[in-house]
Formats: C-alpha cells, structure tokens, sequence
C-alpha cells in the first residue's frame, strides 16, 4: 500500500485571498454585524487548535523569526498565557483534555499498545499505522461540543489531523466533522478554511455555534511552501545543516498557517462573528528538533515539548492585551469556556479558571513504535508535575528527575534531590491516586486481548 508520505505542494497566495465567505456576507454586515445584547450571554466558541506548534516558535512568544504576524496582531487583543503546557506529547490525549477538561489518564484517550479500540491505520492506510494504537475517547465522556449543544449551540470541528478522525472519538457533539485526514501530511490549512468558510456560510444568525478547528500544517513531514519568502537567517542557526533545513521549513509552515488563520479571523470578522466571540488558539504540543538527542513528538515530556502556546480573546475583546504569567494547563479550557458561557462543568473535570491551578500535569505512555526504535527501556509511562519554577518527571520505571526551569529552561542540568521535590512528588502522587481512568466496554476489552496477541505474534510485546 503506498504511504501518502507529503501532502500535495503547498503554494504560498500571490494575491490576497478573499474567501467567498467574506465577499458574500460584506454587504449585510453593516445591519448585522451584532448579534445582539441579549444573547451575548451564549458567546459564540471558537477553538482553534495549532498542531505541533512550539510556543518559542512564535513571535507573541519572542521568537525572532517573522513565523505569525497575524496571530501576534490577535495577541495584542487578547489574553496571552505566558506559561501554559499541554498534558501530553501527542494529539489525541492533548485534544482530548483540552474538550473534557482531564488529563489523559482520567479520559483515557491515550497511546496503549494493546489497546484494541484503535488504530491509526484505521484512518491511514498504511502498514506501519496498525502499530500506532491508542485507546478512542469514551462515550461515557462530556465534550465540550456536547455541552455547548445542550446549550442550543451549532457545532462543526474542521480539523487536518487523522486523530481527530470520529474514530477517535473527539468529535462527539460535533454536528458537522471533516472525515479523518487520510495522508500522514494532514489536511492542508487553505482546504480547510474552504470547508470552514462554506459551514460559516450557512450558520443560523440566531443560533451561537462552537467552531473546532485543527491547522495541521507545522506537523512532519516538513515541507518548504512554494513561493514563500525565504525565512530571515536565525541569529544562531543550527550547526547541523539537516537539523537547520528542518527547522527552516517548519517555521515555514507555522507562517503559512498563521496566514490561513488570518483568513479565518477575517472571515469571522467578516460574517459578524467575531468581536462578541470567544475565541481560543492553543497548541496542542510542540516538537523537538535534536534538544535532548531527540526528534519529533510523542514519548517525552521535555518542555519543548509540553509548552503551550495559549491565547484567548475573550467576548468584546474585554481584558485586551493582558499578559498573564499564572500557570495555566489546557485543561483549563473548559472551565474558561464554562465561565464565559454560564455552563456548570460535569464531574470530574480536573481543569480550573486561570489563576487557581496548583500543579500542572503532563502525562506519555509508550507505544510499541517507540519500543521497537529505542528498546525496553522506553517501556515506561512518565508523569510530570510543574509548580513553577519547580518540574518533577517520574518513570513508572522508578526514577525521578528533578529540573528548576527558571535557571535551566532546557532541563539540562537536572538537581539533586530535596525537600522541594519531596513535596512535588508527594503532591503529584496524591493527584495520580485522585484520577479514575474511564470504564472500559466488554467489547473493548475483548478486542484488547485479540490486538495484543496479534501484537506478540509480530514480536511487538513480549
Ligand atoms: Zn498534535
């Protein structure tokens, strides 16, 4: 079977795009640009998730590279989190925390190589992806699309990843979803504002809607876009020409997104649903390129890849420009949602409003992929836990390695141990024995053991 290795070429707009959505609905605009006092107590939700997008990465993050003029712009009207992190190192379980409001052991969306709901290859068709199994979200789960529906909300996620596939689960209470991207690449950002833009078209004016959307575009393979601007030399590039070419590409792509999302933003403007909206950027994790001898995402929790970036602007632009250095997790976004729109969060949600968070808690399991490239060893969970400027990450294997990120951002220099990490370890073990991981069905259950024979008699598992 072939492996849809790159997505077709990516081509940089020549002229400015005007999305149709944009030109059919410039007219009306000036008699319905709002939607009215009265509702505003329904905001309309826009979740805009940047796959594979490193905060540092960014220009509303420092980073010196003109990589995301359009998102610095809505920064500048919005809510920046300056420390935020993700809960897991990988799409599923951060998408999944991000509408349940949990970490991944409690909504069990997670890598598991014997798990037997899932595979990747369900959605890709090529060999490699049936080993890349992972538990689906269960339906027993509360998302936040299924919340807002309850509310009266129309619903759609857009999204250019294979695991926001149904298959996975993380598109319940979505009304319209796109089927799972069938190429590795993902769906490309300009093909799915083209699907966004003609949803927009068609939404009820007297009706909120929550709007999911997932830009794929920083995930592997990298990619140079055509006709694009070479990117400015960085003012230390990478010794390693190959390691320098990749990073140069990848900071291609972010600009090419954060182009599109422009788009987005001006569409949104441009249907009258955009200045009383909440709208949320969040990446969902970030990628290594060599840092700590690795590459890519996935099993580690290192800080390039567990810091988020996150930014919401809030209805009417209230509290623009604020920069906030309060610890945030990405499960906090659901209890932002809730605050905004009025909804009571449904038990167990482990995320709270900004300002009250305690711990931040990441979580990767292995997978057999991993277990194959880097041997037994990688066959072990990890548990970070962040009382800033204090990070603990803990094996389920035994050892414990202790960071102080203010003085070592790079977690380079790890430090003995003491009293503050007796007390982090000792917070985060009481938090692991508070998380119940959802049930799991019969059906599954009888699928797990099947996968993990056939997972043996590959010589995956032992
Ligand atoms: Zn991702």
């Amino acid at each position: 079977m072939m492996w849809p290795l790159r997505r077709p070429a990516l081509r940089w707009p020549r002229v400015p795009f005007i999305p149709g959505v944009v030109l059919a609905l410039l007219l009306p605009v000036a008699v319905s640009n709002c939607r009215g006092t009265e509702e505003s107590a329904n905001p309309d939700v826009v979740l805009i998730t940047l796959d594979t997008t490193r905060a540092d990465h960014l220009g509303v993050y420092g980073y010196e590279r003109p990589t995301s003029p359009r998102l610095d712009a809505f920064a500048r009207e919005a809510v920046v989190y300056e420390r935020a992190w993700t809960t897991a190192p990988w799409t599923l379980p951060s998408h999944a925390s991000m509408i349940t409001g949990k970490y991944p052991t409690s909504h069990g969306a997670h890598y598991d190589a014997k798990a037997g709901n899932t595979s990747i290859s369900e959605v890709l068709s090529f060999v490699p992806a049936a080993n890349f199994r992972a538990n689906r979200l269960g339906e027993g789960e509360h998302t936040l699309a299924e919340l807002l529906v309850e509310r009266g909300y129309v619903t759609g996620a857009f999204a250019g990843g294979h695991w926001l596939a149904p298959e996975f689960g993380l598109m319940q209470g979505y009304q319209t979803t796109t089927a799972g991207a069938r190429s590795l690449a993902g769906r490309p950002a300009s093909e799915l504002n083209t699907r966004v833009f003609a949803w927009l078209e068609q939404l009820p004016r007297d009706s909120p809607f929550h709007l999911l959307v997932n830009y794929f575009d920083a995930h592997d393979p990298y990619q140079l876009i055509e006709g694009a601007e070479p990117m400015p030399e960085l003012m230390e590039p990478h010794p390693d020409p190959a390691i320098r070419a990749q990073i140069d590409a990848y900071d291609g792509e972010i600009r090419y997104m954060d182009h599109h999302l422009g788009e987005l933003f001006e569409a949104l403007k441009a249907a009258g649903r955009y200045q009383d909206s909440l709208i949320i950027v969040v990446s969902d994790h970030g990628e290594l390129f060599g840092e700590h001898g690795q590459f890519k995402h996935g099993p580690w929790l290192y800080e390039e890849l567990l810091r988020a970036a996150m930014i919401v602007r809030l209805p009417a632009g209230e509290a623009a420009g604020t920069r906030v250095r309060d610890a945030v997790s990405i499960v906090d976004i659901l209890p932002i949602v809730a605050q905004e729109v009025g909804f009571v969060l449904p038990e167990g949600v482990e995320g709270v409003p900004p300002g009250r968070r305690e711990l931040v808690v990441a979580e990767a399991r292995p997978h057999a992929v991993a277990l194959r490239k880097f041997g037994e060893s990688m066959n072990r969970s990890l548990t970070s836990a962040i009382r800033w400027p204090f990070k603990l990450v803990a094996s389920s294997r035994g050892g414990r390695d202790f960071f102080r990120l203010d003085d070592d951002p790079g977690e380079l220099r790890p430090l003995g141990l003491g009293a503050e990490m007796e007390s982090l370890a000792a917070d985060l073990e009481a938090l692991q024995a508070s998380m119940r991981a959802p049930e799991r069905s019969e059906r599954a259950k009888a699928a797990s053991s099947e996968t993990e024979e056939n997972l043996r008699a590959l010589g995956y598992i032992e």
